[in-house]
């Protein structure tokens, strides 16, 4: 017999303390010894509909750290669901070891089944580490799955759609800082022209803004260069830049006490996931130095409009108008952060968790 005293399975978790903390509602550990699945799903919040979030797979280095990225991972969906006005709640799902040596049919079906057994309380999609291959594997076992190929009824690469809804927040801030939402003419400094970054650089192209791009990836570089006429930059010479708008398109954490105090842009809005290093400390130094931030969870939606879209019934021209909405919603806040003398991040959180708040009453109404 197993003694658990001595396995020390619960020593330090504290999880019940950090599910506390953090408002979730439910967290699960699924486990397969046949197929060597590790995975935990969270649940953060489903007054607003079905949690949504995809399925990280992470060679995490310890369960801990798997743990509380889950968590976080899976309150910032509730946020950018609820901010962007989807009937979907926040979740997220992290599978712990390598995938390369990992990935199975099995594992990525026995995962479908866990899925399965929440009825519906839980969507999953492709997230870091995982494709639309894994996810048709899921589809196998449990109808609760976006982000199928198009092939297969779904809606295929969400980038344009995210692309899109931050081209919609860059407009806003425009509109809000210099009272015109043309960006003909205006310098953008776009940190990496991946899928997202690509598709943004195409449409301020066509706007007539004049382009600077800085990226790992030399030839994807060379492209926007001859494509678009972008101006190539030294990765760590964009934050210099005189330029109006900067669009981190890359990784996350990049607004640090170092960057900003560097930048020279009145605009922030890109794709990148958690832009702020520390979301109230830098926040608000982006608004001590007079720098517009568009909240990233609100205008990179894009992707998660598209999924949803495909929840319902795929239609890229419904995702595209919703994605639409993000203008309006950008504007929205830049005005009540302003009003209320807060940083944009702060304003963007407080809606969302007012539209909660609201929902919350309403289905408690017979
Ligand atoms: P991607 O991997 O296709 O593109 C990222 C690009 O950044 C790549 O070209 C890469 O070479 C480049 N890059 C990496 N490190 C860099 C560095 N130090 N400096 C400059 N460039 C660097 O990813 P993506 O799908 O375009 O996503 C971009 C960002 O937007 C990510 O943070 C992602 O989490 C976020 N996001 C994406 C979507 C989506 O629909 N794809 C939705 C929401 C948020």
């Amino acid at each position: 017999m197993i003694d658990l005293k001595e396995t020390n399975v619960l020593q330090d978790a504290r999880i019940f303390g950090t599910m506390s903390e953090f408002e979730h509602e439910q967290v699960m550990l699924c486990h397969d010894k046949a197929t060597g699945l590790k995975a935990i799903i969270a649940i953060h919040n489903t007054v607003l509909g079905p949690g949504l979030g995809g399925t990280r797979f992470f060679n995490y280095t310890s369960e801990s750290d798997a743990l509380r990225d889950v968590l976080r991972l899976s309150r910032g969906m509730t946020y950018k669901a609820a901010i962007s006005g989807l009937n979907l709640g926040g979740a997220k799902a992290v599978i712990i070891g390598d995938p390369k040596t990992l990935k199975s049919e099995g594992l990525f079906r026995k995962f479908g089944r866990f899925i399965e057994n929440l009825n519906g309380k839980y969507i999953t999609a492709e997230d870091v580490g995982t494709t639309t291959r894994d996810m048709e594997y899921i589809s196998m076992e449990t109808k609760h799955v976006v982000g199928l190929p198009e092939i297969k009824g779904g809606g295929g690469d969400p980038s344009p759609v995210t692309a899109y809804g931050v081209f919609m927040g860059m407009k806003a801030s425009a509109k809000f800082v210099y009272g015109s939402d043309s960006l003909n003419g205006k310098t953008v400094a776009v940190q990496g022209i991946g899928k997202v970054g690509w598709h943004l650089v195409e449409r301020l192209h066509a706007e007539g803004a004049k382009i600077y791009v800085s990226d790992i990836n030399d030839a994807q570089l060379q492209k926007a260069a001859s494509d678009f006429g972008a101006i190539v930059v030294d990765g760590n010479d964009l934050f210099d830049l005189n330029v109006d708008i900067f669009a981190p398109c890359a990784m996350g954490a990049i607004l640090n006490t170092d960057t900003i105090s560097r930048l020279k842009c009145s605009i922030v809005a890109g794709a990148a996931n958690n832009q702020l290093e520390h979301e109230d400390e830098h926040g608000n130094m982006l608004k001590d130095r007079n720098i517009v931030y568009a909240p990233d969870f609100l205008i990179n939606a894009g992707g998660l409009i598209n999924v949803y879209s495909e929840h319902t019934g795929y239609n890229r021209e419904i995702a595209l108008s919703q994605a639409e909405n993000i203008y309006d919603t950008t504007l929205e806040i830049l005005k009540t952060a302003q009003k209320e003398n807060t940083h944009s991040q702060k304003a963007a959180i407080k809606l969302a968790e007012n539209r909660i708040a609201q929902m919350r009453s309403v289905k408690s109404t017979i």
